[in-house]
């Protein structure tokens, strides 16, 4: 691959790392004519996987898309990104094995729900109250706490009882 900056044919790698859990291969390069380093990326070659839309629409599938509603439950949670890119890696070999062509959007929520419950509780359960079309997390918290209430009170309920 030619050097981004000044056309040289020869480059030289300076890092190579295996990311996106095992999926590609990451190498930064040197140019040694102009010496600036640029990131090349090896993958397999795939065939495309398209996704269904609830609408019925199909678009292709974008690895991209599940890593930002990743991080948007993420968010200020001590979980990495490169946590998060190696799920986001493990959830479309995993599309991909299935091998069908053609993946309908709730079963990649299933997949990345099931994927975020095991890294983070809170995560898991922000992802879930959006992709469940709760509106905002509190109706989903003030749900929580109505089913505690009600449990509370009738436990409470059965003791009085007891003591009569
Ligand atoms: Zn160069």
């Amino acid at each position: 691959m030619h050097c981004p900056f000044c056309e040289e044919e020869d480059s030289r790698v300076v890092d190579s790392r295996i990311v996106e859990g095992g999926a590609a291969v990451r190498r930064r390069r040197e140019c040694p004519r102009c010496q600036r380093r640029f990131t090349t990326y090896e993958r397999y070659e795939q065939q495309p996987l398209r996704v269904i839309k609830k609408s019925g629409e199909r678009e292709l599938f974008n690895r991209q898309k599940i890593l930002q509603g990743m991080l948007k439950a993420c968010e200020k949670r001590p979980v990495t990104m490169e946590v998060l890119e190696s799920l986001a890696g493990e959830i479309e070999k995993e599309l991909r094995d299935e091998g069908y062509e053609e993946i309908p959007t709730s079963h990649i929520g299933e997949k990345v729900m099931e994927k975020l419950k095991e890294v983070d509780q809170v995560a898991y359960v922000r992802f879930a109250s959006v992709y469940r079309e709760f509106r905002e997390i509190d109706q989903f918290l003030e749900l929580l706490s109505t089913l505690n209430r009600e449990k509370n009170t009738s436990e409470r309920r059965e003791v009085d009882e007891g003591k009569d």
